[in-house]
């Protein structure tokens, strides 16, 4: 499910979001008119809540093995003579790219997410916006 997303100041289309959370600052600013925005889509890894972080790495998992699954049709298209250990090694091997490149990808969001939790000017900014900041990170930052 994707959901067109404006800039509220020019309405300018800013992009076209997935429903689901995204690990980013929710302050982007639009190409066109510079201002500011908060794009709720966006959340800090430290806003959200155990329920989400655990919906999201299963989600994660989910993606990846429909995309193997995806990987073995093609393989049954493509070779129609392939026996069956051929589509579980490409069915296997796709999995373990697809999961490996998600981790890289949800580790490198993380790391980003904490470094911007170190500035106290951030999270009072986070918190003007009902972002949800928890009270050790808001101790630990400066
Ligand atoms: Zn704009």
């Amino acid at each position: 499910m994707k959901k067109t997303y404006y800039c509220p100041h020019c309405h300018n289309i800013l992009h076209y979001r997935e429903k689901n959370v995204i690990i980013a600052s929710p302050f982007v600013k639009c190409p066109r008119c510079k201002n500011e925005v908060v794009d709720t889509a966006c959340k800090e890894w430290f806003s959200l809540n155990i329920f989400f972080k655990i919906w999201g790495i299963l989600f994660m998992m989910l993606k990846a093995i429909m995309g193997s699954m995806l990987v073995a049709g093609f393989i049954v298209v493509a070779f129609p003579s392939a026996d069956e250990s051929v589509m579980a090694i490409g069915m296997f091997i796709s999995l373990i790219g697809i999961l490996a490149y998600q981790i890289y990808s949800l580790t490198k969001a993380i790391k980003k997410s904490k470094e911007r939790a170190k500035s106290k000017i951030y999270l009072d900014k986070l918190i003007k916006y009902d972002f949800y900041v928890p009270k050790r990170i808001y101790r630990k930052a400066e």
